[in-house]
Protein backbone atom coordinates (compact mmCIF):
# COMPACT_ATOMS: atom_id res chain seq x y z
CA UNK A 1 0.00 0.00 0.00
CA UNK A 2 1.28 3.15 -0.80
CA UNK A 3 1.65 6.76 0.79
CA UNK A 4 -0.01 8.43 -2.52
CA UNK A 5 -3.11 6.22 -2.90
CA UNK A 6 -3.83 6.28 0.92
CA UNK A 7 -4.00 9.80 0.81
CA UNK A 8 -6.23 10.21 -2.47
CA UNK A 9 -9.09 7.63 -0.88
CA UNK A 10 -8.94 8.95 2.03
CA UNK A 11 -9.36 12.55 1.22
CA UNK A 12 -12.70 11.30 -0.74
CA UNK A 13 -13.44 9.85 2.48
CA UNK A 14 -13.13 13.16 3.98
CA UNK A 15 -15.93 14.39 3.02
CA UNK A 16 -18.31 11.84 4.32
CA UNK A 17 -17.35 11.71 7.56
CA UNK A 18 -19.50 13.43 10.50
CA UNK A 19 -17.12 15.30 12.22
CA UNK A 20 -14.91 16.76 9.03
CA UNK A 21 -13.28 19.39 10.51
CA UNK A 22 -12.04 16.40 13.22
CA UNK A 23 -9.33 15.83 10.38
CA UNK A 24 -7.61 19.12 11.62
CA UNK A 25 -7.88 18.48 15.68
CA UNK A 26 -4.43 17.46 17.30
CA UNK A 27 -4.78 13.78 18.00
CA UNK A 28 -7.01 11.92 15.57
CA UNK A 29 -5.45 9.84 13.09
CA UNK A 30 -6.67 8.50 9.95
CA UNK A 31 -6.00 4.64 9.08
CA UNK A 32 -6.89 2.41 6.61
CA UNK A 33 -8.37 -0.27 8.38
CA UNK A 34 -8.45 -3.89 7.01
CA UNK A 35 -9.38 -7.21 8.86
CA UNK A 36 -9.06 -11.57 8.45
CA UNK A 37 -11.39 -13.46 9.86
CA UNK A 38 -10.21 -16.83 10.82
CA UNK A 39 -11.48 -20.45 11.93
CA UNK A 40 -8.70 -22.40 13.65
CA UNK A 41 -8.71 -26.08 14.91
CA UNK A 42 -7.20 -26.85 17.63
CA UNK A 43 -5.26 -30.45 17.72
CA UNK A 44 -7.62 -31.79 19.93
CA UNK A 45 -11.29 -30.38 21.03
CA UNK A 46 -11.25 -28.20 24.32
CA UNK A 47 -13.23 -30.19 27.07
CA UNK A 48 -15.08 -27.35 30.00
CA UNK A 49 -17.68 -27.53 32.05
CA UNK A 50 -19.42 -25.41 28.91
CA UNK A 51 -18.91 -28.77 26.66
CA UNK A 52 -16.80 -29.54 23.71
CA UNK A 53 -14.70 -26.57 21.81
CA UNK A 54 -13.05 -27.53 18.63
CA UNK A 55 -12.48 -24.36 16.52
CA UNK A 56 -11.02 -21.02 17.51
CA UNK A 57 -12.75 -18.22 15.67
CA UNK A 58 -11.93 -14.87 15.58
CA UNK A 59 -10.44 -11.45 13.83
CA UNK A 60 -6.91 -10.06 12.91
CA UNK A 61 -7.95 -6.03 12.52
CA UNK A 62 -5.11 -4.23 10.63
CA UNK A 63 -5.05 -0.62 10.98
CA UNK A 64 -2.22 1.26 9.13
CA UNK A 65 -1.49 5.37 9.58
CA UNK A 66 -0.76 7.49 7.21
CA UNK A 67 3.27 7.22 7.26
CA UNK A 68 2.31 3.43 6.55
CA UNK A 69 2.94 2.19 10.07
CA UNK A 70 0.89 -0.76 10.64
CA UNK A 71 -0.32 -2.20 14.08
CA UNK A 72 -2.55 -5.75 14.85
CA UNK A 73 -5.16 -6.93 17.22
CA UNK A 74 -7.20 -9.40 17.48
CA UNK A 75 -10.93 -9.84 18.44
CA UNK A 76 -11.20 -13.19 19.72
CA UNK A 77 -15.18 -13.54 21.33
CA UNK A 78 -15.91 -16.73 23.72
CA UNK A 79 -19.70 -17.18 23.38
CA UNK A 80 -20.05 -19.25 26.35
CA UNK A 81 -18.55 -15.62 28.13
CA UNK A 82 -21.80 -13.55 26.52
CA UNK A 83 -19.30 -11.94 24.54
CA UNK A 84 -20.22 -10.20 21.03
CA UNK A 85 -20.66 -13.41 18.79
CA UNK A 86 -17.78 -13.07 15.68
CA UNK A 87 -20.28 -12.34 13.46
CA UNK A 88 -21.35 -9.00 15.09
CA UNK A 89 -17.62 -8.00 15.99
CA UNK A 90 -17.51 -8.66 11.92
CA UNK A 91 -20.30 -6.27 11.23
CA UNK A 92 -18.92 -3.61 13.45
CA UNK A 93 -15.65 -3.56 11.95
CA UNK A 94 -17.47 -3.84 8.31
CA UNK A 95 -19.74 -0.29 9.23
CA UNK A 96 -16.33 1.03 9.90
CA UNK A 97 -15.40 0.29 6.40
CA UNK A 98 -11.75 0.73 4.98
CA UNK A 99 -10.72 4.21 5.96
CA UNK A 100 -11.26 5.27 9.70
CA UNK A 101 -9.97 7.66 12.39
CA UNK A 102 -9.48 7.17 16.21
CA UNK A 103 -12.84 9.67 16.38
CA UNK A 104 -14.29 6.69 15.03
CA UNK A 105 -12.76 3.48 16.43
CA UNK A 106 -13.88 5.66 19.79
CA UNK A 107 -17.22 5.60 18.96
CA UNK A 108 -17.68 1.45 18.55
CA UNK A 109 -20.22 0.51 21.01
CA UNK A 110 -19.29 -1.19 24.40
CA UNK A 111 -21.17 -4.36 23.67
CA UNK A 112 -18.46 -5.05 20.74
CA UNK A 113 -15.82 -5.68 23.52
CA UNK A 114 -13.44 -7.68 22.04
CA UNK A 115 -13.46 -5.74 18.84
CA UNK A 116 -13.05 -2.36 20.75
CA UNK A 117 -9.44 -4.48 22.47
CA UNK A 118 -8.75 -5.81 18.99
CA UNK A 119 -8.59 -2.25 17.91
CA UNK A 120 -7.22 -0.36 20.78
CA UNK A 121 -4.30 -2.91 20.46
CA UNK A 122 -4.12 -2.09 16.97
CA UNK A 123 -3.67 1.67 17.67
CA UNK A 124 -1.26 0.90 20.44
CA UNK A 125 1.20 -1.34 18.06
CA UNK A 126 2.49 -1.98 21.39
CA UNK A 127 4.11 1.22 21.91
CA UNK A 128 2.88 1.24 25.94
CA UNK A 129 4.83 -2.01 26.46
CA UNK A 130 7.66 0.00 27.32
CA UNK A 131 8.95 -1.72 31.78
CA UNK A 132 7.02 -4.27 33.93
CA UNK A 133 8.82 -7.37 34.74
CA UNK A 134 11.63 -9.47 32.93
CA UNK A 135 10.04 -12.87 32.80
CA UNK A 136 6.32 -14.52 33.91
CA UNK A 137 5.75 -18.04 35.88
CA UNK A 138 3.49 -20.11 33.56
CA UNK A 139 0.90 -22.73 34.77
CA UNK A 140 0.59 -25.97 33.15
CA UNK A 141 -2.78 -26.66 32.15
CA UNK A 142 -3.73 -30.52 32.02
CA UNK A 143 -6.29 -31.95 30.56
CA UNK A 144 -9.99 -33.07 32.26
CA UNK A 145 -10.57 -36.37 33.85
CA UNK A 146 -7.79 -38.86 34.50
CA UNK A 147 -5.92 -38.08 31.47
CA UNK A 148 -3.87 -35.24 33.59
CA UNK A 149 -2.31 -38.01 35.20
CA UNK A 150 -0.66 -39.16 32.07
CA UNK A 151 0.56 -35.35 31.90
CA UNK A 152 1.51 -34.29 35.58
CA UNK A 153 4.79 -36.10 35.38
CA UNK A 154 6.29 -34.63 32.22
CA UNK A 155 4.97 -31.36 33.41
CA UNK A 156 6.58 -31.50 36.51
CA UNK A 157 10.01 -32.36 34.95
CA UNK A 158 9.82 -29.36 32.65
CA UNK A 159 9.95 -27.16 35.87
CA UNK A 160 6.47 -26.20 36.02
CA UNK A 161 5.13 -25.80 39.45
CA UNK A 162 1.46 -24.55 39.07
CA UNK A 163 -1.00 -26.44 37.37
CA UNK A 164 -4.57 -25.86 36.33
CA UNK A 165 -6.78 -28.65 35.99
CA UNK A 166 -10.48 -28.77 34.70
CA UNK A 167 -13.32 -30.44 37.32
CA UNK A 168 -16.94 -30.55 36.75
CA UNK A 169 -16.67 -32.02 33.42
CA UNK A 170 -17.25 -35.60 35.30
CA UNK A 171 -19.05 -37.45 38.17
CA UNK A 172 -17.87 -34.76 41.30
CA UNK A 173 -17.13 -38.06 43.37
CA UNK A 174 -14.98 -38.94 40.88
CA UNK A 175 -12.85 -36.21 40.55
CA UNK A 176 -12.58 -35.37 44.16
CA UNK A 177 -11.25 -38.60 44.37
CA UNK A 178 -8.86 -37.95 41.49
CA UNK A 179 -7.75 -34.77 42.89
CA UNK A 180 -6.05 -36.19 46.14
CA UNK A 181 -3.94 -38.40 43.57
CA UNK A 182 -3.07 -35.94 41.49
CA UNK A 183 -2.26 -33.66 44.57
CA UNK A 184 0.23 -36.33 45.56
CA UNK A 185 2.36 -36.08 42.12
CA UNK A 186 2.90 -32.16 42.87
CA UNK A 187 6.48 -31.60 43.28
CA UNK A 188 7.44 -29.87 46.92
CA UNK A 189 5.54 -26.31 46.83
CA UNK A 190 4.12 -27.30 44.00
CA UNK A 191 0.15 -26.10 43.35
CA UNK A 192 -3.21 -26.89 41.61
CA UNK A 193 -5.49 -24.36 40.37
CA UNK A 194 -8.69 -26.66 39.79
CA UNK A 195 -11.50 -24.66 37.50
CA UNK A 196 -15.48 -25.72 37.06
CA UNK A 197 -16.54 -23.52 34.60
CA UNK A 198 -19.46 -22.60 36.42
CA UNK A 199 -20.88 -26.35 36.19
CA UNK A 200 -21.82 -26.57 40.09
CA UNK A 201 -24.36 -25.84 42.64
CA UNK A 202 -23.24 -24.66 45.87
CA UNK A 203 -23.29 -27.82 47.66
CA UNK A 204 -20.83 -29.49 45.33
CA UNK A 205 -18.81 -26.23 45.19
CA UNK A 206 -18.93 -27.02 49.33
CA UNK A 207 -18.08 -30.51 48.90
CA UNK A 208 -15.13 -29.12 46.83
CA UNK A 209 -14.08 -26.74 48.89
CA UNK A 210 -13.91 -29.08 51.69
CA UNK A 211 -12.12 -31.56 50.31
CA UNK A 212 -9.62 -29.29 48.75
CA UNK A 213 -8.76 -27.95 52.55
CA UNK A 214 -6.11 -30.52 52.90
CA UNK A 215 -4.70 -30.14 49.49
CA UNK A 216 -2.00 -27.86 47.96
CA UNK A 217 -4.70 -26.36 45.50
CA UNK A 218 -4.33 -22.94 44.79
CA UNK A 219 -7.68 -21.96 44.40
CA UNK A 220 -10.92 -23.16 43.17
CA UNK A 221 -12.57 -20.71 39.92
CA UNK A 222 -16.06 -20.41 39.27
CA UNK A 223 -17.82 -23.08 41.24
CA UNK A 224 -21.00 -22.09 40.35
CA UNK A 225 -22.39 -20.25 36.63
CA UNK A 226 -22.12 -15.93 36.58
CA UNK A 227 -25.97 -16.98 35.66
CA UNK A 228 -27.27 -18.41 38.21
CA UNK A 229 -29.14 -17.47 40.95
CA UNK A 230 -28.33 -15.24 43.49
CA UNK A 231 -24.76 -16.53 42.29
CA UNK A 232 -22.89 -12.79 43.68
CA UNK A 233 -23.89 -13.83 47.06
CA UNK A 234 -23.30 -17.69 47.06
CA UNK A 235 -19.87 -16.58 45.66
CA UNK A 236 -19.17 -14.61 48.22
CA UNK A 237 -20.47 -16.84 51.06
CA UNK A 238 -18.44 -19.63 50.27
CA UNK A 239 -15.07 -17.09 49.49
CA UNK A 240 -15.76 -16.47 53.39
CA UNK A 241 -16.41 -19.56 54.19
CA UNK A 242 -13.81 -21.55 53.38
CA UNK A 243 -9.82 -21.25 53.09
CA UNK A 244 -9.02 -22.16 49.75
CA UNK A 245 -9.83 -19.25 47.80
CA UNK A 246 -12.34 -18.78 44.66
CA UNK A 247 -11.72 -17.27 42.20
CA UNK A 248 -13.86 -15.50 39.08
CA UNK A 249 -13.53 -16.30 35.62
CA UNK A 250 -16.93 -16.59 33.38
CA UNK A 251 -18.56 -13.83 36.33
CA UNK A 252 -15.70 -11.42 35.10
CA UNK A 253 -17.04 -10.48 31.26
CA UNK A 254 -16.49 -6.86 31.40
CA UNK A 255 -15.38 -3.77 32.72
CA UNK A 256 -18.48 -3.71 34.12
CA UNK A 257 -18.12 -7.11 36.12
CA UNK A 258 -14.95 -5.76 37.33
CA UNK A 259 -16.45 -2.68 38.84
CA UNK A 260 -19.49 -4.42 40.53
CA UNK A 261 -16.88 -7.04 42.15
CA UNK A 262 -14.62 -4.45 43.43
CA UNK A 263 -17.42 -2.94 44.62
CA UNK A 264 -18.44 -5.96 46.02
CA UNK A 265 -15.26 -6.32 48.03
CA UNK A 266 -14.55 -9.72 46.39
CA UNK A 267 -12.01 -11.08 48.88
CA UNK A 268 -10.76 -13.99 46.01
CA UNK A 269 -8.96 -14.04 42.93
CA UNK A 270 -9.71 -12.04 39.74
CA UNK A 271 -9.07 -14.69 36.81
CA UNK A 272 -8.90 -11.41 33.75
CA UNK A 273 -9.16 -12.94 30.16
CA UNK A 274 -7.43 -9.20 28.47
CA UNK A 275 -9.02 -10.48 25.31
CA UNK A 276 -12.77 -9.82 26.41
CA UNK A 277 -12.18 -6.31 27.86
CA UNK A 278 -12.82 -3.32 25.43
CA UNK A 279 -10.25 -1.41 27.60
CA UNK A 280 -8.13 -3.34 28.90
CA UNK A 281 -5.67 -1.21 29.46
CA UNK A 282 -8.29 0.79 31.57
CA UNK A 283 -9.77 -2.09 33.42
CA UNK A 284 -6.02 -3.08 34.67
CA UNK A 285 -5.46 0.20 36.00
CA UNK A 286 -8.79 -0.13 38.02
CA UNK A 287 -7.61 -3.73 39.74
CA UNK A 288 -4.47 -2.17 40.46
CA UNK A 289 -6.09 0.82 42.23
CA UNK A 290 -8.09 -1.73 44.09
CA UNK A 291 -5.01 -4.09 44.68
CA UNK A 292 -7.46 -6.75 43.14
CA UNK A 293 -5.87 -10.07 43.61
CA UNK A 294 -5.14 -11.19 39.86
CA UNK A 295 -4.39 -13.78 37.72
CA UNK A 296 -4.51 -13.35 33.80
CA UNK A 297 -5.64 -15.85 31.91
CA UNK A 298 -5.60 -16.60 27.94
CA UNK A 299 -9.02 -17.05 25.92
CA UNK A 300 -7.30 -19.50 23.53
CA UNK A 301 -6.51 -17.01 21.45
CA UNK A 302 -3.87 -16.89 18.68
CA UNK A 303 -0.06 -15.19 19.25
CA UNK A 304 -1.22 -11.36 18.12
CA UNK A 305 -4.24 -11.54 20.95
CA UNK A 306 -1.55 -13.25 23.22
CA UNK A 307 1.24 -10.53 22.80
CA UNK A 308 -1.43 -7.74 23.67
CA UNK A 309 -2.21 -9.90 26.76
CA UNK A 310 1.32 -11.02 28.14
CA UNK A 311 2.37 -6.85 28.09
CA UNK A 312 -0.42 -6.43 29.74
CA UNK A 313 0.85 -8.90 32.03
CA UNK A 314 4.31 -7.92 31.86
CA UNK A 315 3.23 -4.51 32.95
CA UNK A 316 1.20 -5.32 36.49
CA UNK A 317 2.27 -3.94 39.10
CA UNK A 318 0.84 -6.55 41.64
CA UNK A 319 2.21 -9.61 43.08
CA UNK A 320 2.11 -11.92 39.71
CA UNK A 321 0.68 -15.66 40.41
CA UNK A 322 1.43 -17.84 37.20
CA UNK A 323 -0.29 -16.90 34.14
CA UNK A 324 -2.79 -19.23 32.52
CA UNK A 325 -1.09 -19.39 29.13
CA UNK A 326 0.77 -22.45 29.09
CA UNK A 327 -2.04 -23.29 26.07
CA UNK A 328 0.02 -23.31 23.20
CA UNK A 329 1.28 -25.03 21.10
CA UNK A 330 -2.95 -25.46 20.40
CA UNK A 331 -3.78 -24.96 16.98
CA UNK A 332 -3.25 -27.70 14.22
CA UNK A 333 -1.21 -24.84 11.86
CA UNK A 334 1.09 -23.99 14.88
CA UNK A 335 1.65 -20.40 12.80
CA UNK A 336 -1.12 -19.09 14.79
CA UNK A 337 -0.12 -20.27 18.20
CA UNK A 338 1.79 -18.30 20.93
CA UNK A 339 4.64 -18.63 23.05
CA UNK A 340 5.03 -22.63 23.72
CA UNK A 341 4.14 -23.65 27.21
CA UNK A 342 6.87 -23.31 29.09
CA UNK A 343 7.40 -22.87 33.39
CA UNK A 344 8.42 -19.14 32.39
CA UNK A 345 7.86 -16.55 29.64
CA UNK A 346 10.71 -14.03 28.73
CA UNK A 347 9.69 -10.60 28.09
CA UNK A 348 11.83 -10.94 24.96
CA UNK A 349 9.54 -14.17 24.55
CA UNK A 350 6.71 -11.90 23.46
CA UNK A 351 8.19 -9.09 22.49
CA UNK A 352 9.25 -11.83 19.46
CA UNK A 353 5.94 -12.77 18.72
CA UNK A 354 5.19 -10.91 15.14
CA UNK A 355 1.68 -9.92 14.68
CA UNK A 356 2.35 -9.60 10.55
CA UNK A 357 3.21 -13.51 10.71
CA UNK A 358 -0.31 -14.35 11.79
CA UNK A 359 -1.74 -11.75 9.04
CA UNK A 360 0.48 -13.08 6.18
CA UNK A 361 -1.04 -16.39 7.21
CA UNK A 362 -4.57 -15.45 6.71
CA UNK A 363 -3.64 -13.42 3.72
MG1 LIG B 1 -11.73 -20.46 33.83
Amino acid sequence: MNGVGFRAVSANRKSSLRRSEGWCELGVVKYRLQYRRYALPFRSPVRTGHGVWAEREGLIVRLEDEAGVAGYGEAAPIPHFKTETVDAAEAGVRLLGEWTSTEELGELPAGLATLRQAVGAAQERGAAAVGGRDFLGVAALLSAGRAAFAQVGSRVEMGFRVFKWKVGVGDIADELAMLEDLCAELPTGGKLRLDANGAWDRRRAERCLERCAGCPVEFLEQPIAADARGAADVLLGLAGDYPTPVALDESLVGEEDIERWIGAGWPGVYVVKPALLGDARGAMARLAQAKADVVFSSALETAVGAQTALRLALAWPGEPRAVGFGVWPRFVDDRFDGPFAAPFFRAEDVARLNPEDVWSALS
